[in-house]
């Protein structure tokens, strides 16, 4: 769901008024666009890599009913249970009620968009069941109560002088601004919850098919505790991650690291496969995977835009994205902020109106497609996005309102140049002051103004520089 604070409009206006979001969002991508820059350098290098991950990803969602039967088999055989969801309130249904049978009432979490997607925390609380966020940016905005804004670095948005404050808060202790103090809290009182937790709750990078095992790239560590020291490990997989086997995810290895934060490859990579064996010194005694679909079976029947199931969430399109950059995630009010988010939503929220219009929220520079690692071509899947939601606006309305617009402006000639229009390019081409004047009767020119310079218009319009050229070719005739 989106969030029902204004519309994107009204959000992206609060984020804008908001200096220091600004400031902490444009330092901290501008960091990552650099990290992977380097670990990109090598062009043809990464041109291979990502061919390799692309046709890795397009074989695997042009396969998927196939992969996701074998991964179930292959998952069951080595003792895990898979259950299909096929919506938020069925995952959230299934997760409490394992988590009721096993008497689970203190669950630990690592870091899952999908667990976003479907709001789990507030199924769960509202089930009795404590939840702790233990990746650290989770856990910051877990005790802010607010959704992440980034997808890789969920507090991006907060300074180190916030996350003190919710930090003394929550242990009531006073601490200085320090990142090292400031991580020693959070691993002692994160420490006490993992040894105290009775099941852990992850997300999953990807799924093995030819193994049944799911894969984790992760940087704090946190989640190969939640996966291995409670009891009970349930995984969240959005339905569409799935690698046919482990060269695919080698191909994986190789590309989502150096997009995310530009490492050659995050400081733990975990492969999961069944619970705890007999003879084995770790890990759960049962493990779950819940496989969400919630809109994808409809993003895999839309031919336009299926690429977008590729996508593994590395967040290299919002890190170069000039809008995300000025506004961060909240403003786009739902789970997927940035480019990504304004082509998913929509797809995945085809009844929400506000979903749709994330569309508009891009300056169509064609940054985000570059930067994708798979490929995804997300300028033009905005472009079309927006084709569609002009189709859904009623036509017959707009039409009259143009021609309303049009008629005002330019009299009964609507290719010709009436004296109004000529008036209004004068003014418009005169300068700044004369511009301000016009658009305090012109309120949808206030509008464009207020966020942007118009380009200039020049003194002398086409038509008359034209009249000017043909006048002086008949002198030169004559
Ligand atoms: S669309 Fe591409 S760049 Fe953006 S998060 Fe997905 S994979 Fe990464």
């Amino acid at each position: 769901m989106l969030t029902p604070e204004g519309d994107f409009d009204a959000r992206s206006r609060a984020a804008l008024a908001t200096p220091a979001l600004g400031r902490a969002v444009r330092g901290t991508v501008d960091r990552l666009r650099n990290l992977r820059a380097i670990a990109e350098a090598d062009a043809d290098l990464t041109r291979q890599r990502r061919a390799a991950a692309t046709e890795a990803r397009t074989r695997a969602i042009d396969k998927l009913p196939e992969l996701l039967e074998r991964f179930t088999r292959n998952c069951e055989a080595r003792g895990g249970v898979v259950h299909r969801a096929p919506d938020a309130a069925s995952a959230t249904a299934i997760a409490t009620s394992l988590l009721r049978k096993s008497g689970a009432r203190r669950v630990v979490k690592g870091k899952s968009m999908v667990t976003e997607e479907i709001e789990l925390n507030a199924a769960l609380e509202g089930a009795g069941i404590e939840v702790t966020e233990t990746d650290l940016g989770e856990w910051i905005i877990q005790l802010a109560g607010e959704k992440p804004s980034h997808i890789i670095l969920p507090a991006i948005h907060k300074t180190r002088h916030d996350i003190r404050a919710l930090f003394e808060k929550e242990g009531g202790t006073p601490l200085d601004a320090s990142t090292t103090t400031l991580c020693a809290h959070a691993r002692r009182r994160l420490r006490e919850r993992f040894l105290a937790a009775d099941a852990g709750i992850s997300g999953a990078n990807f799924a093995v098919a030819e193994t049944g095992s799911i894969a984790l790239f992760t940087n704090e560590g946190n989640g190969r505790l939640v996966t291995s020291l409670p009891r009970l490990h349930l995984v969240f997989l959005g339905m569409e991650r799935l690698v046919e086997n482990f060269a695919d995810l080698a191909a994986m290895a190789e590309v989502l690291p150096r997009a995310a934060t530009g490492q050659d490859l995050t400081s733990y990579f975990s492969i999961i496969t069944g619970p705890r064996h007999r003879g084995e010194l770790d890990g759960p005694e049962a493990l779950h995977v819940i496989i969400l679909d919630n809109g994808r079976s409809r993003l895999l029947e839309d031919v336009a835009f299926r690429p977008v199931l590729r996508c593994i969430r590395c967040a290299a399109c919002l890190n170069v994205c000039p809008v995300y950059a000025e506004i961060g995630g909240h403003a786009y009010g739902g789970t997927y902020p940035g480019p990504i988010g304004a082509v998913l939503t929509p797809v995945l929220r085809p009844e929400e109106h506000a979903a749709r219009e994330l569309a508009d929220a891009s300056s169509l520079c064609a940054a985000c497609s570059e930067a994708c690692p798979v490929g995804i071509p997300l300028d033009e899947l905005l472009i079309l996005q927006r084709a569609r939601n002009a189709t859904l606006r009623p036509k017959r309305a707009l039409r009259l309102a143009l021609r309303i617009a049009l008629s005002g402006l330019m009299g009964d000639k609507a290719h010709g140049t009436s004296r109004r229009l000529r008036f209004v390019a004068k003014v418009l081409g005169a300068g700044t002051p004369q511009r301000r004047a016009l658009a305090k009767v012109l309120p949808m020119l206030a509008r464009s103004e207020a966020v942007r310079a118009l380009p200039v218009i020049p003194p002398q319009s086409f038509r008359e520089l034209w009249k000017a050229l043909q006048a002086g070719e008949n002198t030169r005739a004559r």
